[in-house]
């Protein structure tokens, strides 16, 4: 099995979960031997709504990376206010910590150089073979890992070689750039729609005359998936003028998140971590924070203790060959991380796809700040359904 060195972790794919899974591995252990590998050069593109929750900021902090999440403020204008919109009716309020809206060609490129400067080695190579065995997996006949972390994404090649199942539901979004409009300088916008359900256009301002602006809506049996024409047409119709001197168009898949995602997680050699772990927050699209946080987790458990604990713990487990400990252990805190956000995003998106529940809940948000925080930290990090934001949705429901 396997010619080449031995790798402590190889991350498959080199987005933000697995720059992050390469962060923290090199954290925990800063001698560890960590491959990097990607399909693409970067710089690289990424569809995407580019909007980057403080969330993000504060993993990455936590990981040593200082440098990125204190350029990051230094060089993209902080969006202080949201707006959510449906029908006639609109809330607009302060975001309690103000988010980024940075293009993935910047923000992807910039954790991948972090990463490679803690010590990791960047290839350029697609993966297309996966031999997962007892002490070691093995990629392409010759790349072998101690430990590989499937970072590779919405289609997951790793997932599909080794026939992981991912349950729940995808949405579709296109993206594209397109000068702010005076009205919607400083703001992120989100307009749900009222047709092809759930869906909504956005408008998220990136500070330097440009937003990113775009449609997602989620895939179904019950409608045709939507052509790009009708994707542009529908943002055009939400939020009139977003689309003019548009270019860039890109589309890409969104793995939504259930209330059970990461129990589908193997044993074994193979960790599953971002969009390749099906971890799309299905309220919002949000997938970065959920990326560098999973990315995080399974990058310190390849090479140490995903406790925190004694550094070395796992790493000597694993050595040993312990087949079922990094993904059963994985999954365990992978579960305890997510756990309840994972049950509360389900349970609101759920909620939220009743035209009459989305608009109490926009009323509640609108009467209160505090719920309206809780509804920006349920879509964007590891909020949870409070008992504030159900008791106005109540309030709201029973007042119609
Ligand atoms: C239209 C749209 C709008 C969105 N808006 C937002 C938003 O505003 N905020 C937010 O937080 N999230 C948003 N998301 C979700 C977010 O883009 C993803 O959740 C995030 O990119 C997941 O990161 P990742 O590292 O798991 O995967 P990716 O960023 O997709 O990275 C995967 C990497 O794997 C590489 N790869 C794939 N196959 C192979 C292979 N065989 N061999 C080697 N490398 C491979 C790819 O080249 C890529 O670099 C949006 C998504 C879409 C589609």
């Amino acid at each position: 099995m396997g010619t080449g060195p031995l790798w402590d972790l190889v991350v498959v794919g080199a987005g933000p979960a697995g720059a992050a899974a390469a962060l923290a591995a090199l954290h925990e252990r800063p001698d560890a031997r960590v491959l990097l590998l990607d399909r693409a050069d970067f710089p690289r593109d990424k569809s995407c709504g580019d909007g980057v929750a403080p969330h993000v900021l504060a993993v990455l902090e936590q990981l040593g990376a200082h440098d990125v999440a204190d350029g990051l403020r230094r060089d993209h204008s902080p969006v202080t206010r949201l707006q959510l919109a449906l029908g006639a009716l609109e809330v607009e309020r302060p975001m309690r910590r103000p988010a980024l809206v940075v293009p993935r060609v910047v923000l992807d490129a910039r954790l991948v150089d972090a990463a490679v400067a803690a010590g990791a080695v960047l290839l350029r190579h697609r993966v297309r073979h996966v031999e997962a065995g007892r002490d070691q997996v093995v990629l392409d006949g010759s790349v072998r890992g101690r430990v590989v972390v499937a970072a590779d994404g919405a289609r997951s090649p790793v997932r599909r070689v080794l026939g992981v199942p991912l349950p729940g539901l995808n949405a579709l979004g296109l993206r594209g750039y397109a000068p702010t409009p005076a009205h919607r300088v400083g703001r992120q916008v989100i307009r749900f729609g009222e047709e092809r359900q759930p869906s909504y256009a956005w408008s998220f301002d990136r500070g330097d005359g440009w937003s990113n602006v775009g449609y997602g809506e989620v895939l179904s049996d019950r409608q045709t998936a939507p052509t790009h024409a009708l994707m542009v047409g529908r943002l055009e119709s939400l939020l009139p003028g977003s689309t003019a001197g548009a270019h860039s168009w890109r589309g890409h898949h969104l793995p939504l998140s259930t209330m059970r995602s990461g129990r589908e997680q193997p044993d074994g050699r193979v960790l599953f971590v971002g969009d390749a772990a099906g971890l799309v927050n299905p309220l919002t699209g949000e997938g970065i924070y959920y990326a560098v946080a999973t990315g995080a987790l399974a990058g310190r458990l390849a090479v140490g203790d995903s406790r925190g604990g004694r550094p070395g713990v796992g790493a000597a487990r694993l050595a040993t060959g312990d087949r079922e400990a990094p993904g059963a252990e994985y999954r365990r805190a992978l579960r305890r991380l997510l756990r309840t956000n994972l049950a509360s995003t389900a349970g609101a998106a759920a909620l939220a796809s009743k035209p009459s529940v989305l608009c109490a809940g926009l009323r509640a948000a609108s009467a209160e700040q505090s719920v309206f925080d809780d509804l920006v930290e349920l879509g964007l990090g590891r909020g949870r359904l409070t008992l504030g934001l159900l008791a106005g949705l109540a309030r709201n429901l029973a007042a119609g």
